[in-house]
């Protein structure tokens, strides 16, 4: 990274300052005065206790009241909703079409068209349900493309058109021309490119908040600030879940638990080896609606990402701001989500930087805000939803950063196992425990450490232009030996 590039500004940025993203600090703006999710105050039971108040927990939450009206539905949220990664992501509502070639290899041409397809429907889904229910999350489709920022990625954006056009999508995925691509956005990076029609770009905190809005005028009781410290039996009638609130420790007895603790889930035995907690950062520039328009020529509503492992990410806001992600975090020891999911002063000059590279006209551009965030990374890069032995608890996690659209899927999916209802959502592939664990630690906290300083060297190296050494090659292509779909591809 060539900090020349950041201004003073840049190097100033803090993450972290609080607790919350700039995003969900405007969404609670509006929202003068909410209440309506007090903290668990007594011992109580429910039909369906939910852990996590993110859009995995409220979707599902949703469903069910949707399938089962009278059915008493309770959410306990360890901090309030929207505040883990649903309230703080770069705002991208995707389909696994990018994801085909790993769909197929995983599940076969039939299972990765069904959950391709699944995931789509979920996209246009989340649209119609922010209209249905006046909930204004800036829901704007426009694709998403993914763009070749160097000749050694050029062939990364390649071969997913014909994979979907074979699998009978013709217009799910769309290489393009550089010329295409400067058509889109101009920047001096950008290459070749690969289309995603079936994506769209949200107000990720609005959509959160709102979910949980709609989930309480629903008759589902969310116990805001109420932590889930232990899971006692699982076989019998009822789960019993210790909790603590900011007024003592209660026990919620419930027939059904679904668990949708996201990079959170890391900390929990029978998840510790099916996933990783990472970091990824973002910042925000100040509006500029006209250069936005004028300047890059980004006026379609599409988001965009770069070809990298350690991904660049972009959307522009409604107001005319651009937000800038970048993986390449940092993993958790343990599965940990301490301070440097929040407040990594360098990976968010990541951040920065990526945006300072892809924009040099922009220079003079402020970046007003910057923060991160917890991802759950699993070992093939997609989701996982299943049932605990006992067939009481469920579970849904392992989005690896792609979960704001899937998460409306995860919900139907979830639902549909509370209810112990076998539909065709619930024999897509990915309801089924990871194929791959991951290492135990302290090896898998080290290994992920020294696999992502030479993912980053790696890939520095080539968006310079440069061929990257043979060692370095060798190295970051371990864990995809491993049989691991992390890290660079080829
Ligand atoms: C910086 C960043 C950028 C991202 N960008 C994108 C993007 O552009 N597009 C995309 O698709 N995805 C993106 N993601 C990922 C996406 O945000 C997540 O996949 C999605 O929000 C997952 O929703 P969730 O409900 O499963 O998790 P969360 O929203 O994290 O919800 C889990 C909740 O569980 C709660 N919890 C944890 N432990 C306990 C406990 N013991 N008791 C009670 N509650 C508990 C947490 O407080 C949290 O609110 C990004 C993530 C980050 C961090």
């Amino acid at each position: 990274m060539d900090r020349s590039l950041l201004s003073a500004g840049d190097l100033a940025l803090r993450p972290g300052r609080g607790l919350r993203a700039p995003w969900l600090l405007e969404a609670l703006a509006e929202e003068a005065g909410s209440s309506g999710a007090a903290p668990l105050a007594a011992d109580t039971e429910t039909d369906v206790a939910i852990v996590g108040g993110g859009y995995t927990g409220l979707w599902t939450a949703l469903q069910l009241t949707e399938r089962s009206p009278d059915l008493r539905v309770t959410v306990v949220e360890a901090d309030i909703c929207g505040g883990g990664a649903s309230g703080r992501n770069g705002g991208f509502v995707n389909a696994w079409w990018d994801e085909i070639g790993t769909l197929v290899s995983l599940f076969g041409p039939d299972g990765a068209r069904a959950a391709a397809e699944a995931s789509a429907e979920s996209v246009h889904a989340i649209g119609a349900w922010c209209a249905t229910h006046g909930v204004d999350a800036h829901f704007r489709t426009g694709g998403m493309l993914t763009v070749s920022t160097t000749p050694q990625h050029d062939r990364r954006v390649v071969g997913g058109a014909a994979l979907a056009r074979e699998l009978g999508s013709p217009g799910a995925l769309d290489e393009l021309t550089p010329d295409e691509v400067t058509a889109i956005c101009r920047s001096p990076r950008f290459r070749a490119g690969e289309l995603m029609a079936d994506a769209a770009t949200v107000h990720p905190a609005r959509l959160a908040r709102g979910l949980r809005r709609v989930a309480l005028e629903r008759g589902v009781m969310i116990h805001e600030r109420t932590r889930l410290t232990s899971i006692g039996e699982t076989g019998g009638p009822r789960v019993a879940l210790a909790l603590e609130s900011p007024v003592g420790s209660f026990r919620l007895r419930a027939g059904q638990v679904v668990l949708a603790m996201n990079a959170w889930m890391a900390a929990w035995r029978p998840f510790r080896r099916s996933l990783l907690a990472w970091s990824s950062y973002l910042v925000r520039s100040e509006p500029i609606p006209d250069r936005v328009a004028d300047e890059l020529g980004w006026t379609s509503g599409t988001s965009i990402v770069d070809a990298r492992a350690s991904v660049h990410y972009l959307h522009v806001t409604r107001e005319g701001r651009i937000a800038f992600g970048a993986g390449g975090g940092r993993p958790g020891l343990g599965g940990r989500i301490g301070p440097s999911f929040t407040d990594d002063v360098a990976a968010a000059q990541r951040a920065a930087f990526g945006f300072r590279w892809f924009f040099p006209t922009l220079a003079d551009v402020r970046l007003t805000d910057a923060w991160g965030g917890p991802i759950d990374v699993s070992p093939d890069h997609l989701p996982r939803f299943g049932t605990l032995p006992g067939g009481r608890v469920h579970y849904g996690f392992g989005y690896s950063g792609n979960g704001v659209g899937p998460s409306h899927l995860g919900g139907r999916i979830l639902a549909a196992l509370a209810l112990e209802s076998d539909e065709p959502v619930t024999r897509l592939p990915i309801v089924r425990p990871v194929s791959r664990r991951m290492p135990p630690e302290p090896l898998r906290y080290v290994g992920a450490r020294i696999m992502r300083e030479a993912m980053i060297r790696r890939e520095d190296t080539e968006e310079a232009g440069h061929r990257a050494p043979w060692w370095l090659r060798q190295l970051t292509a371990v864990p995809r030996r491993l049989g691991y779909r992390l890290g660079p591809e080829a």
